[in-house]
């Protein structure tokens, strides 16, 4: 079996800044950010695939785990080829994966979980706003619809929560999501960083 990814995960509910503080880490260098919303909204709209994502996220429904898990693979796959990810010395930040726990079963045997960073909003109408204010922004359809946030925040709640109990509490680390970005990105930092020295001190061993 190829190598796992060493990875932290970004865990939390649609609107707690999991994109926002990836794409900030993931400009880090050593920190490879890999967002499977950002995966999706890359597909061609016409293509079978781009199709499918849309018939889903037009509901803020989950894509299916099978074809979640093997676009997520190629993905992984295109980026070792072609260099912007490399296995040995960065830390893979995987955002928006797993959401169920079945993917989180069917991903363990390919990723080396070094820690969960969970951004903890309490206040749910605060991620209302935010995620409206952001489709306006990003001109995003799927957080435009009042309903649809509410579906997108339940199905948080029912199907990808429970992925927190799936890892050992020793490696969860629970981050107030209300807070400045600059105040949540040193947080993150403070945990991931030290994991990426020792990674990479592993590898020039
Ligand atoms: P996000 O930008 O992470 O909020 O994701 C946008 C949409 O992409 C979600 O509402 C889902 O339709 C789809 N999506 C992203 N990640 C996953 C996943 N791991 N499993 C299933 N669907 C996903």
């Amino acid at each position: 079996m190829a190598e796992q990814y060493k990875t932290v995960l970004f865990f939390g509910a649609p609107g707690a800044g999991k994109g926002t503080q990836g794409e900030l880490i993931g400009s880090v260098p050593g920190f490879f950010h890999m967002s499977t919303g950002d995966m999706f909204r890359s597909l061609d709209r016409n293509s079978e695939a781009g199709k499918k994502f849309e018939s889903y996220s037009s509901k803020g429904e989950l894509v299916p785990d099978e074809v979640t898990i093997e676009l997520w693979q190629d993905y992984m796959n295109q980026r070792i080829a072609d260099g912007s990810y490399d296995p040995n010395t960065m830390l893979l930040i995987l955002d928006g994966l797993p959401r169920t726990v079945n993917q989180a079963k069917v991903i363990d045997p390919l990723i080396d979980v070094l820690a969960v960073v969970h951004l903890n909003a309490k206040d749910k109408e605060a991620m209302v706003a935010r995620l409206r204010e952001r489709a306006l922004k990003q001109n995003r359809a799927d957080d435009a619809k009042e309903d649809v946030v509410r579906n997108r925040l339940d199905i948080y709640e029912r199907e990808t929560r429970p992925v927190l109990d799936v890892y050992d509490d020793a490696l969860v680390h629970d981050v107030d999501a209300i807070n400045t970005m600059a105040m949540v990105m040193s947080e993150v930092l403070s945990i991931i960083a030290p994991i990426h020295a020792a990674h990479l001190s592993r590898a020039n061993a």
